[in-house]
């Protein structure tokens, strides 16, 4: 038994690196692109250069047809017999008849039906293909036919063949016509035509890269853009050419999402350094009323009111924390809706039911409008919470004097609850922003001073969790209108989750 060992080539790590390259330039767009293009402009040049052949060759062939069909008209005016014999009659003075009748014996046979020959000119191509069969044969064709001879040195003719009444005899004519000469002239025109090709084939193949290189110019300045993209290079963008191509829309596009990724981050770093100053906040004054309560306070009472100051400022902090916790909770999806059909009319009375008292103390007129027994599929729990942020901001917000008005409203498939008042309003710079974690828009101290800005972030993530949306509408001086509107929903329990925006 034998062995045989295959060994495989051993390439080397140069020869590898050229492989890989190769692989890398054969996948690249612009390749694809340019190889395109050539394999095309290839085939259509390569399909020109054939149909120009074809369609020459044909016009050449239908003029030595049209010559042999004119001559051999004209044999029949100068061509007679004499016992049998062909005898050619013309004016031997005349030039013009002379030349007529030269030209045509010199490529010319004559048979009888027979295919006896009469007579055979001394440049008629290949007269050994002139059997005597062959001349019977054409005879007795119902009329002449065209055929292509080519000789043993190469020389195209076109041959016209066949009967040749005369009177009473009947006489076999082939009148011979050379294509050659204008076939070399084609030869020639085509040769260079073809020879030329490989070269202007790689003129346009440098033509076509350069330009597959142009147009992906702007998706290679995006790759590079999206590379140097991070946190700290956000604001970077490119500008598209004008051409308000697919390039242009595509630079639009990335353009775009930079944008929302940059005011994704804004938010998210304001969110941070909001979050610490609030909680900065509440921690340095309790320190300082504790350290200012270890150093001055004397007696119990002393210390005893310092202590609830520091409560207060904790319960704030505790709050603040709660909430941000929730938010946390509710942006990672951890909240989940408990919802159910719930008797959305009671839910607002109860709520508002904890103004009343307040209201009228601070001069307030509170008024509530909602149908009775109007029911709605939602989380109980959050559409207070929600209901509670509007009323206490509305309340907060509002000076004596001032109303506020609590409606619902049922439509087909959506509740909608509003609560105006006719407090000072929000005015139009701010308006974009109440939604954003920790936005406030008064800072000048009084109760409007003790809120954390996270209300109306509550109110929003609620609203958009139960599928709904709310709306603000308000102008400086003239009050504000929240508008919630959530589907009603079906009996059936749903769950929803929703990450906040
Ligand atoms: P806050 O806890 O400060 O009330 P919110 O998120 O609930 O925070 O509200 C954000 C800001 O929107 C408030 O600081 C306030 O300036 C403004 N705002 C909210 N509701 C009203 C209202 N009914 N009237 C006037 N301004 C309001």
């Amino acid at each position: 038994m034998s062995l045989t060992t295959t060994v495989l080539p051993n390439r080397s790590p140069r020869f590898e690196r050229w492989i890989s390259a190769g692989r890398i330039l054969a996948r690249s767009m612009r390749f694809r692109l340019a190889v395109g293009y050539v394999s095309l402009v290839t085939v259509v040049l390569l399909g020109a250069g054939f149909a120009f052949q074809v369609a020459l060759k044909n016009s050449i062939e239908r003029e030595a047809r049209a010559l042999l069909t004119e001559r051999w008209g004209a044999v029949r005016g100068y061509l007679h017999l004499s016992e049998g014999r062909p005898l050619w009659v013309y004016e031997t003075g005349d030039s013009v008849q002379v030349d007529s009748v030269n030209r045509l014996r010199r490529r010319l046979l004559i048979a009888d039906a027979n295919g006896n020959l009469l007579e055979i000119s001394e440049h008629f191509p290949s007269p050994d293909l002139e059997t005597r069969s062959a001349l019977r044969s054409a005879a007795v064709l119902r009329e002449p036919a065209f055929e292509f001879r080519e000789t043993t040195q190469g020389r195209g003719f076109m041959i016209r063949r066949g009967p040749f009444p005369h009177g009473d005899t009947l006489l076999v004519l082939a009148l011979a016509q050379p294509l050659q000469g204008i076939n070399q002239q084609t030869r020639i025109v085509l040769k260079w035509y073809f020879w030329s090709l490989p070269v202007l084939i790689g003129l346009l193949g440098w033509v076509a890269w350069q330009m597959a290189g142009r147009a992906l110019l702007p998706l290679r300045q995006l790759a590079t853009a999206a590379e140097v993209v991070s946190s700290e290079t956000l604001s970077l963008r490119i500008s598209p050419r004008g051409a308000r191509d697919e390039v242009d829309v595509l630079t639009v596009r990335f353009n775009e999402m930079l944008d929302r990724l940059e005011r994704s981050f804004d938010r998210v770093k304001r969110f941070t350094i909001d979050a610490s100053h609030e909680l900065r906040t509440p921690l340095t004054a309790v320190r300082g009323q504790l350290e200012v309560a270890l150093i001055t306070a004397k007696t119990a009472d002393e210390f005893r009111t310092a202590m609830e100051t520091a409560m207060e400022d904790v319960e704030r902090l505790s709050k603040i924390v709660r909430s941000l916790l929730l938010l946390s909770q509710a942006e990672s999806g951890q909240v989940v809706l408990q919802t159910s059909l719930v008797d959305v009319s009671r839910l607002v009375r109860e709520c508002a039911a904890h103004f009343e008292l307040p209201a009228s103390a601070k001069g307030l007129d509170l008024s509530i409008e909602v149908p009775e027994n109007c029911t709605a599929e939602v989380d109980p729990v959050q559409f207070e919470r929600l209901l509670m942020n509007l009323l206490s901001n509305a309340f907060k917000y509002t000076r004596p004097g001032d109303s506020i008005r609590v409606s619902v409203r049922r439509f087909e498939s959506d509740i909608v609850l509003t609560v105006a008042d006719t407090g000072p309003g929000i005015s139009k710079e701010h308006l974009p922003f109440i939604f954003d974690r920790f936005y406030r828009v008064r800072e000048d101290g009084g109760d409007a001073d003790k809120g954390i800005g996270l209300g109306l972030s509550f109110v929003q993530w609620i609203a958009q969790a139960h599928g709904g949306r709310v709306q603000v509408q308000s102008e400086e001086g003239c009050g504000a209108t929240f508008t919630v509107t959530l589907p009603a929903g079906d009996s059936s329990n749903h769950l929803r989750v929703l990450p906040i925006d």
